[in-house]
């Protein structure tokens, strides 16, 4: 198994867990943008937001109402934002979606 996200869901590499469901996972992302970074994966493999079917509709669902769980756990109250990165001009860097879900500090607007 070579994708990185799927190898921290099978607990092949270790990961800061924040929360988990039965159908995503949450950690700390290695190297934090923000004093929070979580990410939140689905734990089912997917390459981008382009694989998405109505059939994914309810788990991604799930992942935003756990990302708003995660801020109020993190104690977010001045905002957070969630960004999922898709493709190469996006910035894409690991081929399993993910939802950044990034607070605690101005996030400021647009992204670069
Ligand atoms: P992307 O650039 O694809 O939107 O985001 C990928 C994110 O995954 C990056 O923020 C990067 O720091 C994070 N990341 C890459 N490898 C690992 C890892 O092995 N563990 C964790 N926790 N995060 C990782
Ligand atoms: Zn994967």
């Amino acid at each position: 198994m070579s994708c990185i996200f799927c190898r921290i869901v099978a607990g092949e590499i270790p990961a800061t867990v924040v929360a988990q469901g039965d159908r995503w996972l949450a950690f700390r992302d290695i190297d934090a943008k923000a004093p929070t970074h979580v990410l939140i994966v689905p734990r089912e493999h997917l390459a981008s937001l382009h694989a998405l079917t109505g059939a994914h509709a309810m788990l991604m669902g799930e992942i935003v109402v756990a990302a708003a769980r995660i801020a109020e756990a993190e104690r977010l109250t001045g905002g957070f934002r969630i960004v999922a990165n898709a493709g190469p001009d996006a910035g894409q860097s690991v081929d399993h979606i993910h939802f950044h879900v990034l607070g605690g500090r101005p996030l400021g607007w647009p992204p670069g």
